[in-house]
């Protein structure tokens, strides 16, 4: 039975499809595809011209979003609002990003602590997670309009390496898209299904998917054993692609026209104009011998040999990448079936004879590279709809099991559509000094707040070592088994305590009570995005006021008295914004206060490190 919704905007009645649509969420570009008259389609643009949707996203002046083509064009004029590349951060700190900082054109929040990084658009603050919504809103919108018709199931991709936390974040940013997702597929799976690999049950198979694209390369080592997909290793280089190969042919071109660097730095527009000549370049020496342009009047030039001669280093690169994802697997070249080629720079010659001569034979490449992950996301897609009766679903547990932590918070570690049995763990820690004793309460269901879904049971783990905060390592360990029974464990390492319990998870809940925590979650999820991230903020702001109190007592002797009452100051405002319900407002005075004092902190630092070494013979 087809189900019929309003749509707002336009006033009228819309279906709601039945097709489930398969999502590429790329670093450059995403793209939307589905199944059409039984073979995948990729859905263009309004114009019909491409089926790649830059993944960018730009504020305006009045805080509207735009996202795609038109907000790439906001990337020269506006970059600080203007935000690219958030696949990079999903699910990250800003810690993980140490030495690749320069690479982000906006502001990302660098609050000294493990928490997930924002980002800053004016005196607003994002994660990576509500970014990548709007991209998915973008891509819902499109195929939408082709259908006309409302569309709710999605399965995304992610890649192969993408751990619980950013495949977690990816499942919530669709859900933040009005997106129920129901199955998060890694891209290697995707493109080798897209060539039909693995759609047989009987097959055994061995494959690895050659994926460089523009910013990120990635090798995957896939084994297939009755129907079901195994990562055996991955490898790649996260800050490696086309773009390289640009920068090369600009350095070329720098030398060859006598064009300064600083010149390029200080005109926009000319390195602007040189960078999009430099890809127009490369794309055209995919096909042709020669390439020749002109820029501000000095005439370039450039043939596929000397562009393969300075590229060669970056290919070269990518293949030692790919001896190691072979070593890691434990195979040797002879033992790979198929070679999948993925990603706009799989059309560069030089790059397909190389992985050709390494795996020793000819590389799948007839699919559109830019295209492959997402039709294979629309096979999945169709297969999880039922409509593929000769492949085997495996089965799947319908709802999210997880915990309650501080605040309320529902930490999810089952997700749903995970296959079962499955096993998961996880760590945690007290959050009061010397807690002697912690409750574990398990829910299940798809909502931020644990009062929203359904209590399955609690325990409490007793005899926790009385610690500061945050020192006890309690590992929490979920396993669900076939039959729907969930075990939860919990341990903490360093004594050694542990606890168990047994719950039956699917016990006494309907079919229909199941789907509607499901169109609740959807329906309620921008509210619960946003009372998620205030608690988020409440918290990291608890800790960082307790560490400052903390860092006062301790270092006293070497902080002038201006010093200790501007802390003390900015602190007094936190604790005052922590008890309101503008998360924009934490953030603000918790950066404030961590610019304030990282500086003191390295003073203190120092000193610590200069006493220490006092005393000590150097030999
Ligand atoms: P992706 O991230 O997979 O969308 O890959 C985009 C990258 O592929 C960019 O660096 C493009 O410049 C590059 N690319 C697209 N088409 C071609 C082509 N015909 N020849 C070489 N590189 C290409």
């Amino acid at each position: 039975m087809a189900k019929l919704s309003i749509d707002l905007k336009e006033g009228k009645l819309k279906k709601e499809s039945d097709v489930i649509i398969g999502i590429d969420l790329g670093t450059t570009n995403s793209l939307v595809a589905f199944i059409k008259d039984g073979d995948p389609l990729a859905v263009k643009d309004e114009k019909g011209k491409s089926s790649l949707m830059p993944s960018i996203v730009h504020f305006q002046e009045d805080n509207k979003v735009i996202v795609g083509e038109i907000a790439k064009q906001k990337l020269v004029t506006d970059p600080g609002n203007t935000i690219y590349s958030v696949k990079r951060l999903m699910g990250k700190a800003f810690n993980d990003l140490s030495g690749h900082e320069d690479y982000f054109g906006y502001t990302i929040i660098d609050d000294d602590t493990e928490s997930l990084v924002k980002i800053r658009v004016r005196d607003s603050f994002f994660s990576p997670i509500e970014l990548s919504a709007e991209i998915l809103k973008g891509l819902k919108a499109r195929v939408e309009q082709v259908l006309d018709e409302t569309v709710t199931k999605a399965v995304i991709t992610v890649p192969a390496y993408f751990n619980d936390t950013q495949r977690q974040a990816t499942r919530d940013a669709g859900k933040l898209a009005g997106l129920d997702v129901l199955r998060i597929v890694n891209e290697p799976t995707a493109a080798s299904l897209a060539y039909g690999i693995g759609r047989k049950e009987e097959e055994d198979k061995t494959i690895a998917v050659y994926d460089l694209g523009g910013g990120t390369f990635d090798i995957s080592i896939l084994s297939i054993h009755d129907g079901i997909f195994e990562v055996l290793s991955t490898n790649g280089d996260t800050y490696l692609g086309g773009d390289d190969f640009d920068r090369k042919l600009i350095d070329y071109w720098l030398e060859q026209t006598g064009l300064k660097r600083s010149e390029l730095i200080e005109q926009k527009d000319l390195s602007q104009a040189i960078r999009l000549l430099a890809e127009d370049a490369k794309k055209q020496l995919s096909f042709e011998e020669h390439f020749s342009g002109s820029i501000n009047g000095h005439e370039v030039s450039i043939t596929r040999t000397k562009f393969e001669e300075l590229i060669k280093p970056l290919v070269d690169t990518t293949i030692d990448r790919c001896k190691s994802a072979m070593q890691d697997a434990g195979l040797t070249v002879d033992k790979v079936d198929h070679v999948v080629m993925v990603g706009g720079s799989t059309r560069v010659p030089l790059v397909k004879e190389t992985v050709s001569a390494f795996f020793g034979q000819q590389v799948y490449d007839k699919l559109d590279p830019d295209e492959v992950v997402a039709l294979g996301a629309a096979i999945q897609a169709d297969i999880l709809a039922g409509n593929n009766k000769d492949i085997l679903l495996l089965d799947v547990t319908p709802l999210s099991l997880g915990i309650e932590t501080v605040g309320g918070l529902m930490d999810v570690i089952i997700p749903r559509n995970s296959k079962i049995p499955v096993r998961v763990g996880r760590q945690y820690t007290t959050s009061i000094d010397g807690q002697k004793n912690l409750k574990v309460a398990v829910y299940q269901g798809e909502r931020d707040l644990v009062e929203h879904n359904r209590k399955l049971g609690e325990f409490i783990l007793r005899g926790i070592p009385p610690l500061a905060a945050g020192l006890p390592k309690i590992e929490i360990h979920f396993l669900l088994d076939a039959d729907g029974i969930l075990r939860v464990k919990a341990k903490e390492l360093r004594s050694g305590v542990e606890q168990e319990v047994e719950i039956r998870s699917q016990y006494g809940i309907s079919e229909e009570e199941m789907a509607k925590m499901l169109l609740e979650s959807i329906k309620n999820a921008e509210g619960d995005v946003a009372i998620r991230a205030l608690l988020e903020a409440r918290n990291e702001a608890n800790n960082i006021i307790l560490s400052a109190d903390r860092f006062l007592e301790q270092n006293h002797a070497i902080l002038s008295e201006e010093e200790i009452s501007k802390t003390i100051g900015l602190a007094g405002i936190l604790r005052e914004k922590v008890n309101g319900t503008d998360k924009d407002a934490i953030n603000v005075a918790m950066q404030n206060l961590n610019d304030f004092t990282n500086p003191l902190a390295h003073r203190a630092m120092d000193k610590a490190i200069a006493s220490a070494m006092k005393g000590k013979k150097i030999e």
